[in-house]
């Protein structure tokens, strides 16, 4: 089978970084142990399966940062790349753990605007995806001030202690589209509003990418977790912009059933940026060497 290999895909300098920052504080004799990691360092089961190995533990993310907390009571924590509030950074601090940040510049630069906003008496509309942990974190900076909107439905309930000064930011995973339809929204209900779209350049060149390289493809393949956000806005992107019908977020290469390329003869593949390479290479290797007349199915 033919296969377009989108580049750029999976990891993003945000992960690789972190990922480092986690190999050195692991490997350092004189870190103090345990070491967890608050939440998963990226959305991707792979890769907590291989934190694992050195020897660090990553706290489900079944609950808030805030309140995953109460689950370490010594040693070292990690604050993952999606960033934490300043109530977690304090709790950890009061608890005397040591604190290792990998929160990605990106990220960071969002939270510096909210302060900065708020202390110049804005309120903010903060477009994000609900329960995941970077709204968490960048809420956390003016819980009072910092509204998050993930639809029309919640800018209709919105209610705000002011309308003179209102600005907008984002989650940085989002979909330049989605966003943007929002805005626009928003625009019309406060003619006034400063608009500052966080939306980070590895997630725009990834999304704009997989829109260009997959318009020749019968099918496309996102290899990432379900639970990345990424990873789901480039499912979005490539189906609503580039008009994909057969779409699909794996795992990996196990998740491919035949009948996913029923009738293909070219497929595309991209990555979230949490995706390791390897479990991405393996997929495009799979595809490449399917018989589009063939019925095997790789997870057997
Ligand atoms: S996706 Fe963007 S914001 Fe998130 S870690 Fe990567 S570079 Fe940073």
């Amino acid at each position: 089978m033919k296969v377009i290999s989108i580049t750029p895909r999976g990891f993003c300098y945000g992960v690789v970084d972190a990922m480092e920052m986690v190999k050195r504080v692991a490997t350092d004799p004189k870190t103090p142990r345990p070491i967890y990691i608050l939440g998963q360092l990226v959305h991707n089961h792979f890769m907590v399966e291989r934190l694992n190995q050195y020897g660090v533990t990553s706290l489900e993310n079944t609950a808030s940062r805030l309140d995953l907390l109460d689950r370490v009571n010594e040693g070292t924590v990690i604050f993952t790349a999606h960033g934490v509030s300043p109530q977690v950074k304090e709790k950890a601090r009061a608890k005397g753990l040591n604190c290792v940040d990998t929160t990605c510049p990106d990220v960071d630069k969002t939270h510096v605007l909210i302060r900065k906003l708020v202390s110049a008496g804005y309120e903010i509309l903060y477009i994000g995806r609900k329960g995941h942990p970077e709204p968490e974190g960048a809420i956390g900076e003016a819980p009072d001030h910092v509204h998050l909107i993930q639809d029309a439905e919640d800018l209709d309930r919105v209610q705000l202690s002011q309308t003179d000064k209102v600005a907008v930011t984002t989650q940085t995973t989002l979909s330049r589209w989605d966003t943007e339809e929002l805005v626009e929204r928003i625009r019309q209900r406060y003619p006034s509003v400063e608009v500052h779209t966080e939306i980070c350049q590895a997630t725009q060149l990834r999304q704009e990418a997989a829109v260009r390289q997959s318009v020749e493809a019968d099918v496309v393949f996102i290899v990432g977790d379900t639970h990345s956000s990424n990873s789901n806005r480039l499912v979005d992107v490539v189906r609503n912009q580039a008009g994909k019908k057969a779409v699909f977020l794996i795992d990996g290469v196990a998740d491919i059933r035949p009948e996913m390329l029923d009738g293909a003869t070219v497929a595309a593949v991209t990555a979230g940026s949490s995706t390791p390479s390897d479990i991405t290479r393996e997929v495009i290797r799979f595809l490449q060497s399917y018989e589009p007349t063939a019925s095997s199915n790789p997870s057997v």
